[in-house]
């Protein structure tokens, strides 16, 4: 049988990657719920109708990179490949948008069908917030600021860049639309392939075009701010005002758009320059009419999500882990005594490992592996005076302890 392989642009995390994630992870829920971000969890699958109408069917998203089937009972499944519309989706199944603001931090897999490449994968996770039911700019403000204040507690705060650009009103977008059609279809010939494509489904995507023919068309592109009314133009000043009173610097970019249809006003990105090609580690923004498409009230909502993987690759060593104990065991009623000695050793709350077998020079070179704090050592000689024998690995010293001494004398230890 040939060796079996993980399927392309899914990869393994190991416990070394996975404690990266963790941290990741970890953090960011510990920083959300400091605003009252509530964590939810929806399916990683859910009927293709979820993603398909909201992402809308001329993103690269729903084109491209769906993961979409049919299960044995001929339903149309599609993985989750971003979790706003399940959490939206969510929102409406259980009749919450009595109840707003509704506040969500979620972490978890996503999936899309994409050219595997560093900082990029067909599975992947991300962490993210949703804010729902406050059309006021302080909600942009704030999960700025908490995205803000994830990478600051990650230890990558100087290593990103905020990037904020604003979409406007429906209104606004339809003339900022108008502009740029007149504008592109002057320089047809000259665009992409894709662009040409997105010309006549979604002309603000050619903005984000990495393709180079189109970043230069893109040099003299209509800029949106002609088109703002003064609504948009408004509530962005008040946007950028609350990051300035917050101390959080941003850098305005007139050509960052989102790859989804239903982004209106605020859009925003946290970038590097230190992972390549792959430098957008968080991404959001609003998206006003979201719950209306996917049949609900009118809702405003704005949130963000943030690649694990990319996050994980930034960030420094995890903090390190707490040395075990090692149990060493000589005879069958040492190794009966160790069993129970490890549980009351855990009820402490000690990490403790046995070792499993072999001689005593064996499981003293495990003990080592495992990088153990202390050895305790029981044999027939221990047993019979309720005792056992402590080991310092770090120095080498060694005594005869009670049982009963134990727990505190390792607590000791393991510090
Ligand atoms: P990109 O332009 O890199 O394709 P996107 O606009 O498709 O990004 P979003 O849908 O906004 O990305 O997702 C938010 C974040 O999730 C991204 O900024 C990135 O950190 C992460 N992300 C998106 N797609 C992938 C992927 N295929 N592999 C790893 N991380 C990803
Ligand atoms: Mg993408």
């Amino acid at each position: 049988m040939p060796e079996l392989q993980p399927a392309r642009g899914t990869q393994d995390l190991l416990p070394e990657t996975m404690r990266r994630h963790r941290r990741v992870s970890d953090t960011a829920r510990e920083q959300a719920r400091l605003y009252g971000f509530a964590e939810i969890a929806t399916p990683v699958f859910e009927f293709t109708e979820v993603f398909a109408r909201p992402i809308g069917e001329h993103t690269d998203i729903v084109a491209k990179e769906m993961y979409t089937f049919n299960d044995r009972g001929g339903e149309e499944i599609t993985l989750r490949p971003e979790n706003t519309a399940g959490v939206v989706r969510a929102v409406l199944s259980n009749g919450l948008t009595q109840s707003t603001p509704l506040k969500f931090f979620y972490s978890g897999p996503m999936f899309r069908y994409e050219r595997p490449q560093k900082g990029r994968f067909r599975q992947f996770h991300q962490i993210g917030v949703e804010l729902l039911g406050v059309a006021q700019p302080q909600a942009d403000i704030e999960v700025i600021a908490l995205g803000h204040r994830i990478l600051q507690a990650l230890g990558i705060g100087n290593r990103v860049t905020l990037d904020i650009n604003t979409l406007g009103d429906p209104e606004s977008r339809a003339r900022y639309r108008g502009a740029l059609v007149d504008y592109y279809t002057q320089h047809r010939a000259e665009l992409s392939e894709d662009s040409q494509r997105r010309l006549d489904s979604n002309p603000l995507r050619i903005l984000d075009s990495k393709d180079p023919g189109d970043i230069g068309i893109n040099g003299s592109a209509p800029a949106f701010g002609l088109y703002l009314n003064e609504p948009s133009r408004e509530f962005f000043a008040r946007v950028k005002d609350g990051l300035g009173l917050l101390g959080i610097e941003c850098r305005e970019n007139p050509r960052l758009v989102r790859g989804l249809d239903y982004y209106t006003h605020t859009v925003f990105e946290f970038v590097t320059t230190d992972l390549g090609a792959q430098g957008t580690v968080l991404a959001g923004g609003r998206y006003d009419g979201l719950v209306e498409v996917m049949g609900g009230p009118a809702m405003p909502g704005v949130g963000w999500a943030a690649g694990i993987e990319r996050l994980a690759m930034l960030i420094g060593e995890p903090p390190a882990l707490a040395r075990p104990i090692a149990l060493v065991p000589l005879g069958e009623a040492a190794e009966r005594a160790a069993l129970k000695l490890g549980e009351a050793l855990r009820d402490a709350g000690l990490v403790v490992e046995l070792t499993y077998s072999g001689n005593l020079q064996r499981r003293m070179r495990r003990a080592d592996r495992i990088g153990a704090r202390a050895a305790v050592l029981i044999g027939d000689n221990e047993l019979a005076q309720n005792a056992a024998t402590l080991r310092d690995l770090d120095s080498g010293a060694q005594e005869l302890v009670p049982l009963g001494d134990l727990p505190a004398r390792l607590k000791a230890l393991a510090g």
